[in-house]
Formats: structure tokens, C-alpha cells, sequence
């Protein structure tokens, strides 16, 4: 069976719990392809869009290992929405690419592509069959991102300001995963959404067509 006759894209908002929501589907059986961590690797020393990146913005852009610089491209992206899609330009084809790649050799009963700005990418959004948000209260996600990160408040309400609202992910979503609460909640939602994936997933192997 091929496993893209079914795939699902997980997202949600910064520190709304994409990641452990992912280790546990991984955990149960999916095979979860990251973009995240594609990104990173692809920018990485190395990384197979260095050479592109390092053209377009110059070598001041990687750092003495060869990697991206990333607070220094962080600084540039920020205020500047032209370098901005430069670096989208460079990046999102080659994550694509890498991400298609994975799931094509994955071994798990169907795949879910973690994607965290997958509502605001409409190309995202068609590639995957059904949406699972993560969803929390934005507050929640403040006081989670600056624990994990050490940033201030404004500085994480500034990365929300650049991603969809807390309503647009809830309304794309086919199914939503509550982590506004303990997260020993998070087990029965996932086990009794990964039941429904194996299902759905049985189905498009013998019928493709009523999946998509
Ligand atoms: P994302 O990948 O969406 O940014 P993470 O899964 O990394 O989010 O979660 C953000 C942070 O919050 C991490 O440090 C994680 O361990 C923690 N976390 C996730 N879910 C919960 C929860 N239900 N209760 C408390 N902390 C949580």
C-alpha cells in the first residue's frame, strides 16, 4: 500500500504540543515526518540548501561551521518581508521535496506530516487528506514557550502574531487534540484518533479514491 493514498497534517500554534503529540502517534505506530526538523537539517552544516542560501543572502549568513546563521537570519526575515520570501523560496520546495521523500519510504501504518504553519500553506493543506489541530488557550501557549525557550512574553506574542489565530487552526481542522489541560490527557485522544487513522487508512488501501 502506498501511505500517501492517506496522510495527515498535524498543526497547531507554538508550544500548543505538536511535538509530544507527535512522539505519541510515532509511538503508537504512525510515522510522523517533521518539516521542522527537515527544515533545520536542510540548514544545517552541510545542509543541502546552503549553497542557495549563502547565494541569495551572502556568506555572512552561515556561520564558521557552514550552518545557517540562524539568529542573524531570524533578526532579517523579521523585518523584512522581502528576505522573508527569498528564504521561503529557497527553503519550502526542498522541505516539500524531503518531506514527500520520507513519507514515500515510511514504514508505519500511515504517515502524518507535522507541519506547524500548515493553515496559513495552502499547498500543505491540499497534500493531506484530514487535519488534526492541537489546540490550548493562548495563554497556555505563552506560558509554555517561555518556560521552554526563555523568551518574554512579547517576544513569543510576536512569533503568534506572525501564525494563523487559535479560531483559523480550529476551523480547519477535521479533528482537534484538547492539550489545554494535564497532559495525561493526551493519551485517550490520541489512541482513539490513531484507531480511526488505522481505519480510514485500511479503507484508502483497497479504494484510494474515496479517501483523498
Ligand atoms: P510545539 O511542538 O507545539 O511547540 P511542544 O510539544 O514542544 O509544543 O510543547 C511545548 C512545551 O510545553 C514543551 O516544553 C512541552 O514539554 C510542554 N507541554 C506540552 N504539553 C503540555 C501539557 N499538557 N502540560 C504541560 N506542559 C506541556
Amino acid at each position: 500500500m502506498s501511505p500517501l493514498n492517506f496522510a495527515i497534517g498535524l498543526t497547531g500554534g507554538i508550544g500548543s504540543g505538536k511535538t509530544t503529540v507527535a512522539d505519541q502517534f510515532a509511538a503508537l505506530g504512525a510515522s510522523v515526518v517533521d518539516t521542522d526538523q527537515i527544515a533545520h537539517s536542510l540548514t544545517t552544516a552541510g545542509g543541502s540548501a546552503m549553497p542557495a542560501i549563502i547565494a541569495a543572502f551572502g556568506a555572512e549568513f552561515a556561520d564558521a561551521s557552514g550552518a545557517m546563521d540562524r539568529a542573524r537570519m531570524r533578526q532579517l526575515v523579521f523585518s523584512d518581508a522581502g528576505a522573508k520570501q527569498r528564504l521561503e523560496a529557497i527553503l519550502h520546495p526542498r522541505i516539500r521535496d524531503a518531506a514527500l521523500a520520507a513519507a514515500a519510504t515510511a514504514s508505519g501504518n500511515y504517515v502524518i506530516f507535522a507541519v506547524p504553519l500548515l493553515v496559513e500553506s495552502g499547498t500543505w493543506r491540499q497534500r493531506v487528506s484530514r487535519i488534526v489541530t492541537v489546540d490550548c488557550p493562548e495563554s497556555v501557549q505563552i506560558a509554555r514557550v517561555m518556560a521552554r525557550n526563555g523568551l518574554t512574553e512579547q517576544q513569543v506574542r510576536a512569533i503568534m502574531a506572525n501564525q494563523a489565530s487559535r479560531q483559523q487552526r480550529l476551523d480547519a481542522a477535521d479533528d482537534v487534540i484538547d492539550n489545554g489541560g494535564d497532559v495525561t490527557a493526551l493519551a485517550p485522544q490520541i489512541a482513539r484518533l490513531h484507531d480511526l487513522y488505522l481505519a480510514i487508512s485500511k479503507r484508502s488501501a483497497t479504494n484510494p479514491a474515496q479517501c483523498l
